[in-house]
């Protein structure tokens, strides 16, 4: 039984994701206590007790205390079954990031399988569908193996009612993933989304962050989408010729519009700038691919703490090591290699 502390480094949900994806690929059984210890409302919120019985379903796991605000939780997988499931956080929760749960076994299983996945798709503090559509699922296919992912309905923070499909498409092996250069810009794409908020608000926010972003020759498009409850978010994609990075920000009631906008442009800057291929977020989330290649290698920035609780979580189920190593100011080298 592998105990695992969920208050270390950043004491957030990824640590129980991780814990879980990695369980039923391993057959490893946990526990795990003080669980997103590090958060205002710590516990198992909806979304994460989603992931939580998402996981289970999938592996016909034994759970011990998965109740709403548990701290503790034990998890003893079985074998994992891959096919057609059905997903919902019930709520606004990201159903996103439920999907980062179940997804590492089932790109490892010997058949497809078909997610139908309700919730929240675009949430702060969550992978946004654009994201894992357009910067992550392509990488996996580099590796070897392929999540194809549609948008059906948008769901916003608060009202929820998102609807997404994912088609995993498991491969023989999981190879090593080397991002080590980002390549030239190809096209830099700015969309401002509103569902059920005025198109202004939109158009505000792009007309912002395509002049901040003026330098670099940026396309910007308008979309007003379908969705349960109102919602808002401002997503700059940018296309490389090694890579495609996704940058998003959200509105909020109370923020100005030319501030969420120009918010997007600053991280979409700190990246150009940098040179690395790899952005904050998608850092953390490739480690797992990397781990269960068993090698591989990216170029990212300052590592993230949830960058380092996710290597320190990672190497607890693999025998897998990772260098973090600065390349330079700024510039970091994650590598992973077996034990
Ligand atoms: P946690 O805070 O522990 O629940 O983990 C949140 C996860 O969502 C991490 O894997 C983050 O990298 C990811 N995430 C948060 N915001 C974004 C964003 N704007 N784009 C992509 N991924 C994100």
């Amino acid at each position: 039984m592998i105990m695992i502390d969920g208050s270390a480094g950043e004491g957030g949900g990824q640590i129980l994701r991780t814990a879980l994806a990695l369980a039923v690929v391993t057959g490893k059984p946990f526990r795990m206590h003080s669980i997103r210890a590090g958060r205002r409302t710590p516990g198992l919120g909806n979304q994460h007790l989603a992931a939580v019985r998402a996981a289970a379903t999938i592996s016909q796991a034994g759970l011990e205390g998965a109740g709403l605000g548990a701290g503790e939780l034990t998890f003893r997988p079985g074998p994992v079954m891959p096919g057609q499931y059905h997903f919902s956080t019930g709520t606004a929760g990201s159903a996103m990031l439920v999907l980062q749960a179940v997804l590492p076994p089932l790109l490892l299983a010997a058949e497809p399988s078909r997610l139908e996945l309700e919730g929240g798709t675009h949430n702060p503090w969550a992978p946004p569908f654009d994201f894992l559509r357009d910067a992550y699922a392509p990488l996996l296919s580099r590796a070897g193996v392929h999540l194809h992912l549609t948008l059906k309905r948008h769901g916003f923070f608060p009202a929820g009612g998102g609807q997404a499909l994912a088609d995993i498409q498991p491969g023989p092996v999981m190879k090593p993933l080397t991002v080590l250069w980002r390549g030239t810009i190809r096209r830099i794409g700015v969309t401002g989304l509103v569902g059920r908020l005025p198109r202004r608000i939109a158009v505000e926010e792009t007309t912002v962050a395509a002049r901040e972003l003026a330098g670099y020759g940026v396309d910007t498009d308008i979309r007003e989408v379908d969705s349960v409850g109102p919602g808002n978010a401002i997503m700059v994609k940018i296309e490389c010729e090694e890579i495609t990075e996704v940058f998003t920000a959200f509105g909020q009631r109370g923020v100005p519009a030319r501030q969420v906008g120009a918010q997007v442009a600053g991280e979409v800057r700190q990246y150009l700038d940098s040179g690395v291929p790899v952005g904050p977020y998608l850092a953390d989330q490739l480690l797992l691919p990397l781990a269960l290649a068993g090698r591989g290698e990216f170029l990212t920035g300052e590592p993230s703490t949830h960058t380092r609780s996710n290597i320190a979580v990672i190497t607890r189920f693999l025998h897998v090591i990772f260098d973090v190593r600065s390349d330079g100011p700024g510039r970091y080298r994650i590598a992973c290699r077996p034990q």
